[in-house]
């Protein structure tokens, strides 16, 4: 009997570009695909636990047509790759490299654990699969890590391009042997307030590849103009699958490299967009060279910060009720889609440290458990950017105001309506600032008590964040 190669399955849910799945399918070995359910690991939120239900399940179908078999389990998994590794005669162990704290100790301890235990000979490999630029490979001229994006995206263009992205395995060799320590892959029920979630998105390798195409046909052209547009369709929304690792930054990279040479894009709008996939890259480059920024503030003069314990209004922003129509949308968006548009991402986010100065962890939290595209490394940067905490970050005193973002990035108020309706007999002029057409009792339409009045008043919110950032300055 050949040896056998475990493949465990992580953030890399898919078959193309996929080079530790390849290698073991290069093995000329048995391959056992896994994907192991971890309880040290954070806790995903109904959405992204739905995606990765969802994206499973299609990945499995996936490797059934090439004669793979995705087997499930839940433990730590040290243990269960012992355990594993022991049943099948498993010589090696590969699988695709993450980034942020939790995962770097846990397969450091694999690496350290496996190849000396049990039967030994047991040789752990891990390879790239999601990022365009391997963390410690961008150095600035001491050495170290980068604190600002402009000069770490400059350094990434000027050296060797990205890696060309792998074909697809065609054929697995299979295991005859059935292991007794399977779980079936567990249902993910939605809740009823995330109605639009499964109508909106389709998980998956394919539908990653079919939603890239849906945005180069009519996203790119009007992405540098219009990506902070929420109602325009200007956007990737590629967010969840490269979460997931249903597609490939080096796929999205050589794919914008071919459209860029065969079509009329302006360059612009192509290195606008590649940017974004660049602040991406950054972000799991910070998180890579300091984990403690998952919890702390990355510049310590916060944490001396005077935020403040206000349970009903975090209940209140989280439910999209403060009374600001272009906050509220936000978060309802989020709620019933499990997506939030990047723009308002900044603005609800702003509003939750600055108008209501609770801790950015909150905020962080929240989003989390309600986002489809949860990241352990963009998540946290772009709390702690809009917090000021974080490396490269937005200003604390630059303080949005929900009223002229609102006017500005929604002018035909198509967005907040959408996810407002009982605002949408409002015209335009009074829609971002509803209490006033109450107190000037100018709209016979707008109905008493259907929409809240601001929980803060943004001028009063605006002075007190100030003054709570001026004694952090001291
Ligand atoms: C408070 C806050 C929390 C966020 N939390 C997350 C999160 O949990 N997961 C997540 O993927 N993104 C997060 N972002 C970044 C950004 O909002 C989303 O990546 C983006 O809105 C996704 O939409 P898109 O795919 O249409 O983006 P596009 O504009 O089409 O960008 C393409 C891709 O580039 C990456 N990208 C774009 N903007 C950023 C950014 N500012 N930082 C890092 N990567 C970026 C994403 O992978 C995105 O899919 C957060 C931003 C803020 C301000």
């Amino acid at each position: 009997m050949s040896k056998s190669v475990i493949y465990w399955f992580r953030q890399d849910l898919r078959l193309a570009d996929n080079p530790a799945l390849l290698h073991a399918a290069h093995s000329g070995k048995t391959v056992i695909p896994i994907f192991i359910f971890d309880p040290d690991d954070r806790s995903l939120g109904m959405a992204a636990s739905w995606w990765r239900q969802q994206s499973l399940a299609k990945l499995e179908a996936a490797l059934k047509k090439i004669g793979g078999k995705l087997s499930f389990y839940e433990g730590r998994p040290v243990e269960v790759l012992q355990k594993l590794s022991d049943f099948y005669e498993a010589d090696e162990i590969v699988w695709n490299r993450q980034y942020d704290g939790y995962s770097v100790s846990r397969d450091k301890e694999i690496k350290q654990t496996l190849p000396n235990s049990g039967t030994g000979n047991i040789e752990c490999k891990s390879f790239n699969a999601s990022l365009l630029f391997e963390p410690w490979l961008i150095q600035n001229k001491s050495g170290s890590y980068f604190k600002v994006f402009t000069p770490y995206w400059r350094q990434c263009m000027a050296g060797n391009a990205p890696e060309a992205p792998c074909p697809p395995p065609t054929e697995l060799r299979s295991h005859p042997d059935v292991d007794p320590f399977q779980i079936p892959l567990p249902a993910s029920p939605l809740t009823a307030d995330a109605d639009l979630i499964a109508e909106e998105w389709t998980p998956g390798e394919a539908g990653a590849y079919q939603q890239f195409e849906n945005f180069i046909e009519e996203g790119l052209e009007i992405y540098a103009e219009f990506r902070d547009f929420p109602d325009r369709p200007a956007t990737s929304r590629l967010s969840p699958y490269l979460r997931w690792g249903e597609i490939s930054p080096r796929q999205i990279w050589s794919k914008i490299q071919f459209v860029k040479s065969h079509e009329k894009f302006s360059e612009q709008t192509i290195s606008k967009f590649l940017a974004e996939i660049g602040w991406r890259e950054f972000s799991h480059h910070l998180i890579y060279h300091v984990p403690e920024m998952a919890t702390q503030n990355l510049q310590p003069s916060f944490n001396d910060f005077p935020w403040l314990e206000n349970e009903e209004a975090l209940l209140q922003w989280q439910a999209g009720n403060t009374g600001y129509p272009l906050v509220d949308a936000g978060m309802r968006e989020l709620r019933r889609t499990g997506y939030m548009h990047n723009r308002v991402r900044m603005i609800t986010a702003s509003f939750l440290i600055k108008h209501l100065m609770i801790d950015w962890r909150a905020g962080e939290k929240y989003f989390w458990d309600r986002l489809l595209d949860a990241c352990p490394a963009n998540n946290i940067t772009g709390w702690q950017w809009v917090a000021g905490s974080g490396a490269d970050a937005a200003p604390f005193f630059r303080i949005f105001n929900p009223i002229i973002q609102g006017e500005k990035f929604d002018p035909q108020g198509a967005y907040t309506k959408r996810f407002i309706p009982e605002l949408s007999h409002l015209e335009q002029k009074h829609l971002f600032s509803p209490w006033k057409v109450k107190s000037d009792n100018m709209d016979l339409d707008f109905q008493e008590g259907q929409y809240p009045d601001p929980i803060v008043e943004h001028g009063y919110a605006r002075n007190r964040a100030l003054d709570a950032f001026q004694q952090i300055r001291r």
